[in-house]
């Protein structure tokens, strides 16, 4: 039979470090401490399996638990040298969550447990502290009825600050024996009219109420939600970890804290956190009372400080990995309450991953490993311009960085509500402080700003883990909810109005300040090297303008993957030529109007010819269907009437003629090409004279033309001989030869299917997988915000497949498109086909090690995205087709 429940503590341990899946991280970390000499309570774990079992049998705890958890009781007894519900000295516990992952503020955590009327008393008496022993019980209460009983924790609340107004106090401190004793029976009575019964006395009653309420947690929304964003699935549930209390409540020379080994924000070597005298739990991280930097620790308590650095450095060097520690100290004696691999930004975990192999800790390919690519994100996220000009109204704590300007919302609700209107207006999230119930809104949030709570607050470390700028503890900020504004430093600011905050400074502005580009230097830059040492997979980018392209190579583009013309035709006077070309009556109407666009469309291919100098750049042929470029209102198409001196019948009567019921699968791609030749002869030649251009002043360029939507060989044979047309006479006509390839998109599923046959005329290919995801779900892009959301809630799909590759369908005609095409082309011409990549997955790291894997050439992504492909990439050649667990 399998053990259900493991000890701790003593200097000894039944778990381990590596059994995270089965004694959750919690568990098995407080296990690894103790194996270590590292001082933690004594205590046990209940297993994930259990948790599991305990889902599957209809919530009922499975047999031989709980012979196992009495005698688990008794050996922490033991080494705790106090009984489990003794009236005289009562051995407390803390009755505690932890899953697999660590889950910030997920589970709710229940201390002192094993108070009661009696035992309290005799707490009191063993102690010789009233106010402590009534602190513990008072705080039992609370959190068995709110976590266990779901009782509301605000009615527990309302009596506390009930009873601290009466008093004329401030804080929970400042209230007496006599007070908390009060307090109690408030809370009691609370407990009463919401649960129905009295509050348990027996302290084994009260234990499996809340062993229970902890596996009860594993599937409460908050956790639900956590999971779901972070794309956390295929755990058993949560162990339970039940543990012997200690006290930072008793006094003075006691206190609890949360402390980073290094610093979560900069990575920088230094032990980075804070504490809080006389409290317990989580008030330190609740943001009630404003704690001490540990540093200060140093001072109050320096034997504590020392043993505390020296456990710093010893998690480290066992670890090797930067820890997230909690600890206790009762009456001066130093606690370990967890440890845990901390959460930390993207230009932390850069700067932690170089300086471990500096110094010794870890080796090169270690560090690529563990920084998560999607959090690179942080270093490449906008920075205040230092140009603009800023009026600073007020500092707060620096939590998370990044510049982000946004329009305040005041809570998470109306974050998401603002979100579903306009989903891609900037929302500035203001709170006095977050919790879990937040954290959908907070995701949607560009920033976060909270007026209380430190750099462990929850907003902090969820910001943090997100890479989302923040800056929390501004108590400059009051926040009038009921009024929909906040006031800084006496000025106002309504809800809707613009925001802007500094998450690297802790700076906070009114109205918006412009942001720049970082780039990458320093510890980024070593990173991104042995990155590349590392990787197979080239790195492109998708551009459309010289500054894209100049900004991705610098960010490492090894060419240009999708540069799509479209866009190239919608400023001043070209938008104008374009639709004088829609609306002509005939060929000669339409090459007049495509005359005066192939200059525009020229320079536009030399400016981009000349950032990627030496490199390749693939150019996609026009697109989308015509009547996007067409407006659909009655005003937009007077205008046009009248610009191109037109009767505006005719405007409207051609909209109408291109209307389209379906134009994700219309009158687009190759197929306008196809109607109308003269288009794409056009394009040919503007790229083939900018190419002649760019090489004349030097500069090697490889232009790949791109033809898109391609579903059968016959479109490519026409086209692309067409192009092969164009491209010899300009060559011929310039006296100059540059080289060249005609290739195609493969997103039409057909064309995976038959891409032996397209890849004879196909010198590359590369996967457009936003449309082939499109279609091979048969999922409109642009309408699935209805019910996808549903979708992943309901399991049907774990991850949105326009966001992530769909590896399991839409990658199998991946595979079959990259497999028969490289065979085609192998048989006809003896080549290697080049295949790419250039949907949005081209940026998502997951994507990128199925592109790794099937054997691709190259991903291409936006510019902003390729650091984080080249690390992905490097990643997932390290993996050698394993499959890579990313620390979330
Ligand atoms: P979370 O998973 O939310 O971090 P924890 O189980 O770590 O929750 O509990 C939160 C806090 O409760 C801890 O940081 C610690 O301060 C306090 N705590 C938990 N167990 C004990 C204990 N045995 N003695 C004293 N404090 C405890
Ligand atoms: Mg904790
Ligand atoms: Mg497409």
């Amino acid at each position: 039979m399998a053990k259900h429940v493991y000890s701790f503590g003593g200097g000894k341990a039944e778990g381990r470090a590596d059994m995270k899946a089965l004694l959750g991280g919690k568990g098995a970390n407080l296990a690894e401490m103790s194996t270590l000499g590292i001082p933690v309570p004594p205590g046990f774990t209940i297993t994930t399996e259990v948790c599991g079992e305990y889902y599957e049998q209809g919530k009922v705890i499975p047999d031989g638990v709980a012979p196992e958890v009495d005698a688990a009781i008794k050996v922490m007894e033991d080494a705790a040298g106090k009984k489990f519900g003794d009236p005289s000295d009562p051995l407390l516990v803390s009755v505690r969550s932890g899953a697999a992952l660590s889950m910030p503020g997920m589970m709710n955590t229940i201390l002192n447990l094993g108070l009661s009327d009696a035992s309290v008393a005799g707490l009191a008496k063993k102690t010789g502290n009233d106010r402590f022993a009534l602190d513990g019980y008072r705080r039992l209460i609370d959190m068995f009825g709110s976590t266990a009983m779901g009782v509301d924790h605000e009615h527990f609340e309302h009596e506390l600050s009930g009873l601290k107004k009466e008093k004329g106090v401030k804080l929970d401190t400042d209230l007496s024996a006599e007070d908390l004793k009060e307090l109690v029976s408030r809370y009691k009575a609370v407990y009463k009219k919401h649960v129905g019964s009295d509050f348990p006395q027996d302290p084994k009653e009260q234990l499996w109420a809340a062993i229970k309420a902890v596996f009860g947690s594993w599937y409460g929304k908050k956790a639900v939600e956590y999971r779901r964003i972070e794309r956390i699935s295929g755990l058993k549930g949560t162990a339970v970890n039940v543990q012997a209390m200690v006290f930072g409540n008793m006094g003075s020379n006691s206190g609890t804290g949360v402390a980073f080994t290094r610093d979560p924000n900069t990575g920088e070597d230094v032990f980075y956190g804070d504490y809080l005298i006389n409290a317990q739990g989580e008030d330190v991280v609740a943001g009630i009372r404003t704690p001490e930097p540990i540093s200060q620790l140093h001072d109050e308590m320096p034997k504590v400080y020392e043993e505390l650095m020296a456990i710093r450095s010893k998690l480290e060097s066992h670890y090797k990995e930067m820890q997230d520690i909690e600890f206790t100290v009762q009456e001066e004696t130093l606690y370990m309450l967890q440890t845990r691999t901390g959460k930390r930004t993207g230009t932390s975990a850069v700067r932690i991953a170089v300086e471990m192999v500096k110094e010794g800790l870890i080796d090169e390919v270690t560090a690529i490993q563990r920084v998560n690519p999607d959090s690179l994100n942080h270093l490449l996220l906008p920075q205040l311009d230092p140009k603009a000009k800023k009026d600073v109204i007020a500092t707060g704590i620096a939590a998370s960085p990044g510049a982000a300007s946004g329009k305040v919302v005041l809570t998470a609700e109306d974050a998401v509500a603002h979100a579903e209107k306009h989903p891609n207006d900037p929302i500035m999230l203001v709170r006095r402080e977050t919790s879990p119930e937040d954290v959908a809104g907070m995701h949607l949030a560009r920033g976060i700003l909270t007026a209380t709570g430190g750099k462990a607050s929850h907003a902090a470390v969820v910001a943090r883990g997100w890479g989302k700028p923040c800056v929390v503890g501004c108590d400059a900020i009051t926040i009038d909810e009921k009024k929909g504004q906040i006031t800084i430093n006496g000025k106002v600011v309504k809800a809707g109005e613009f925001l802007t905050i500094d998450g690297a400074a802790g700076d906070v502005m009114i109205g918006q300040v412009s942001t720049v580009a970082p780039t990458i230097s320093g510890d980024f830059a070593v990173l991104m090297s042995w990155a590349d040492k590392a990787r197979t997979l080239k790195v492109r980018t998708n551009a459309d303008t010289p500054a894209d392209s100049a900004k991705a190579r610098e960010f490492g583009a090894e060419g240009i993957g999708l540069c799509r013309t479209e866009h190239m035709f919608f400023e001043g006077q070209r938008i104008t030529d374009m639709r004088k070309m829609i609306l002509a009556d005939d060929l000669e109407g339409r090459q007049k109007a495509l005359a005066s666009l192939e200059p525009y469309q020229r320079e536009d291919f030399i400016g981009i010819f000349e950032a990627m100098e030496g490199l390749p750049v693939t150019i996609r042929l026009l697109d989308p269907p015509l009547h996007e470029f067409l407006p659909h209102d009655e005003a937009g198409q007077s205008e046009v009437a009248r610009q191109l001196n037109i009767p505006v019948e005719k405007v409207k009567h051609r909209v109408e003629q291109l209307h389209e019921v379906n134009p994700m699968l219309g009158f687009r791609g190759c197929r306008l090409a196809i109607k109308y030749p003269e288009i794409a002869d056009m394009q040919v030649r503007a790229i083939i004279d900018a190419a002649i251009a760019v090489k004349k002043k030097g500069k090697d360029v490889l232009p790949e033309i791109m033809i898109p939507l391609v579903g059968t060989v016959e479109e490519l044979v026409i086209l692309k001989k067409r192009a092969i047309a164009v491209a010899e006479e300009c060559q011929k006509k310039a006296g100059v030869q540059v080289k060249y390839q005609v290739g195609t998109m493969i997103e039409i599923p057909r064309a995976a299917l038959v891409a032996d046959k397209i890849a004879e005329e196909a010198e590359f290919f590369s996967f457009g997988t936003n449309d082939l995801t499109q279609m091979t779900f048969g999922f409109s892009r642009d309408d699935i915000a209805g019910f996808m959301p549903a979708y992943i809630e309901n399991k049907i799909l774990p991850v949105d497949p326009f966001q992530s590759i769909d590896v399991n369908g839409v990658g199998q005609l991946i595979e079959i498109g990259v497999q028969r095409g490289r065979e085609g082309r192998k048989a006809k011409t003896g080549e290697h086909l080049k295949v790419g990549i250039c949907g949005e997955h081209g940026g998502d790291p997951d994507s990128v090690a199925f592109c790794h894997k099937v054997g691709m050439d190259y991903v291409s992504c936006s510019p902003f995205r390729v650091p984080i492909a080249r690390l992905a990439a490097a990643q997932a050649a390290l993996a050698d087709g394993k499959s890579i667990s990313r620390d979330r």
